[in-house]
């Protein structure tokens, strides 16, 4: 499979672009003609500097307003085309793109339209240039990629077929499977994005909003398998107009877009085996049960700290690793390592980012599997050397440059706890807590996506809409992701300024990283009085909120009474209830929570979130911390 991106997807200079996109794995780009015209050089600089990048121009875009022109306004058009050709010879490249007619002055018409089109045909036969007719969702008559097909057809000459983009097609809710009986070599060239289901005028919503095939909430995917069952096998090509990636990093931009066309070539592929497009092999995305561990860097006087606020949750210490300054801290099924070497990679960790999580350990089918999908997929590898009687256990780069690390229960990995680790005082007694609910990363708004994109193209996950919390000092925007069965739940919480309680955190802590980490009980009062017994202290929440709950829920009175003991928040949905409160801060903001979840509730209490952070500043306040 060919991959190509347009330049406008991107920001920075034409050679920025061309490195990033380069070193992103595309073989080709679509030149947007402004790339060019504020390029300082001939045609043929560009050219060179196309082919020095191992890249290839794949199209040349946009020739607007040409078919159904009146008069004097048509033999124009005719000029302007010629111009165009002679540019991309200079570029060495073969194929325009002409997009439908907006201009007011369009006359309407197949079959005029597929007249002007034979004629062009001509010109650029003469050439030997290829013109691909795409219709825009906004055009003035021709918004439909059926209509344009039927100009191209009519128009019937080979130097003419048809551009189809996901977006026009989607975005009007034209039935995809329409595609389906257009022939493939007709088809010139295709261009893929995806965008969010957002009520505005498509116009807008196509220049600042497209984003990544599976960013979106587009059906790319119906889309994709449609193109490829007409025999297509042509070069597939980003075209994404989005604000926000045009002012963020050129190379995380274009190694999610290259992520995302592989990732959607797999899915195609998997449900529509015959393609003839080449898709590279990789396992299918990897389905997680659960969260094995997770691991803390600290030094050896902070741990200190850490290890009394897992005392005070209960967890007790259960064994020492043979070789390495960890120890595991364990209650339930939840095993927290407690990292305090002093070199390998939890100390640079510590060294860059201060005490906190460097290391999740995810329970999957095939650990093998897993980093393969990942590795095909472009995520960073992670691997650093094993000790004698040491397991090596697969890894890649996540969040943060944070690693993670994959268990399995067929192979050896499922012993790790025994092989590594010393056993330590199993008979201490423990408490009510089970498993890990939920962990939080806290990241720049900017990169939600990016993650997002990275959990749900190598995980069995899909992603919820995005819901956005308020805190005092600005908008924190929420995404879920999580399996079917709700054995591996991750919410990823998008800071746009650092007056934010996480933007706070994002501040102190150098970068994104895990905020807190929920831990599930069965029976939230008994668990919140076991641990008040054990000098746990629960984050205080304002009485103003319980009089509002009551106001809203009309609860039961002795539920009120224990939900303002204990300090704990409520939700509740058609399918059931949530309870859930909160450690203090540890340290830059960091905090654990503890839930349950009644009957088949499936959220995470978002509507109690800007309570909850008006409590946790209200906290750093009275700690002398920052900042408003
Ligand atoms: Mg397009
Ligand atoms: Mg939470």
């Amino acid at each position: 499979m060919k991959t190509s991106i347009a330049t406008v997807s991107i920001s920075g200079s034409l050679s920025e672009k061309l490195t990033a996109i380069a070193a992103a794995g595309f073989d080709a780009i679509e030149i947007f003609e402004n790339d060019f015209l504020a390029f300082d050089g001939p045609p043929s600089d560009v050219a060179k500097m196309v082919r020095d990048h191992g890249l290839e121009i794949s199209l040349f875009q946009p020739f607007r307003d040409f078919e159904g022109m009146p008069g004097i306004h048509r033999a124009r058009a005719f000029e302007r085309a010629e111009r165009k050709f002679d540019l991309m010879q200079e570029l060495e490249t073969d194929l325009i793109l002409v997009c439908s007619n907006v201009s007011p002055l369009a006359l309407g018409g197949i079959d005029r339209a597929a007249d002007d089109f034979a004629e062009l045909g001509e010109h650029a036969a003469k050439r030997g240039i290829r013109i691909g007719y795409e219709a825009l969702a906004w055009g003035k008559h021709i918004d439909d990629h059926r209509d344009a097909w039927e100009i191209v057809r009519r128009a019937n000459h080979p130097n003419i077929g048809l551009i189809v983009d996901s977006f026009h097609t989607l975005a009007r809710q034209i039935d995809p499977d329409t595609i389906r009986s257009i022939p493939g070599d007709k088809i010139f060239f295709v261009q893929l994005a995806d965008a969010p289901l957002i009520d505005m005028d498509l116009l807008h919503l196509s220049r600042h909003y497209r984003n990544m095939p599976g960013e979106g909430d587009l059906d790319v995917v119906a889309f994709m398998r449609a193109v490829a069952a007409t025999g297509y096998d042509g070069v597939l090509s980003l075209e994404i107009f989005n604000d926000q990636f045009r002012g963020g990093s050129p190379s995380s931009i274009s190694i999610d877009g290259h992520r995302s066309l592989l990732a959607l070539m797999d899915q195609v592929k998997r449900e529509e085996p015959d393609i003839a497009i080449e898709v590279p092999e990789m396992p299918d995305r990897v389905g997680v049960s659960g969260i094995e561990f997770i691991e803390f860097a600290t030094t050896k006087s902070e741990a200190k700290q850490l290890a009394k606020m897992l005392t005070t949750l209960k967890f007790v210490e259960a064994g020492q690793h043979i070789s390495k300054d960890v120890s595991l801290w364990r209650q339930g099924d939840i095993n927290i390592l407690i990292n305090t070497d002093t070199h390998g990679f939890a100390h640079t960790s510590y060294i860059n980012h201060g005490t906190g999580v460097c290391d999740i350990g995810l329970k999957v089918g095939d650990a093998a599997a897993a980093v393969k999908r990942a590795r095909a997929l472009g995520a960073a590898s992670f691997s650093q050397s094993v000790g004698p009687n040491e397991l090596d256990i697969p890894a890649i780069r996540g969040v943060g440059g944070s690693v993670i690390h994959f268990i399995d229960a067929t192979t050896e990995l499922k012993n790790v706890w025994d092989i590594e680790f010393s056993a330590g005082d199993f008979r201490k007694e423990t408490g009510n807590l089970i498993s890990i609910d939920h962990v939080a990363q806290t990241m720049r708004h900017e990169e939600m996506l990016t993650w997002t994109l990275f959990y749900t193209t190598i995980f069995k996950t899909l992603k919820h809409p995005m819901v956005d919390v308020i805190d005092p000092a600005g908008l924190i925007r929420s995404q879920v992701i999580e399996n079917n069965e709700g054995s591996f739940r991750l919410t990823l919480n998008g800071a746009e300024n650092h007056r934010t309680f996480a933007g706070n955190f994002l501040n102190e802590h150098f970068g994104s990283a895990v905020q807190h980490i929920a831990f599930a009980c069965d029976d939230i009062f008994t668990t919140a009085k076991q641990l008040r017994d054990n000098q746990f202290e629960p984050l205080k929440i304002s009485p103003n909120y319980y009089d509002d709950l009551d106001a809203r829920y009309g609860l039961d009175e002795d539920l009120m009474v224990l939900l303002r003991e204990f300090h704990i928040m409520y939700d509740r949905d058609e399918d059931g209830e949530f309870f859930q409160f909160y450690s203090p801060n540890y340290g830059e903001g960091f905090f654990f929570e503890i839930v349950q979840r009644k009957d088949n509730y499936q959220g995470y209490g978002a509507a109690n979130a800007q309570f909850r952070i008006a409590a946790q500043k209200r906290g750093m306040r009275a700690r002398g911390m920052p900042k408003r």
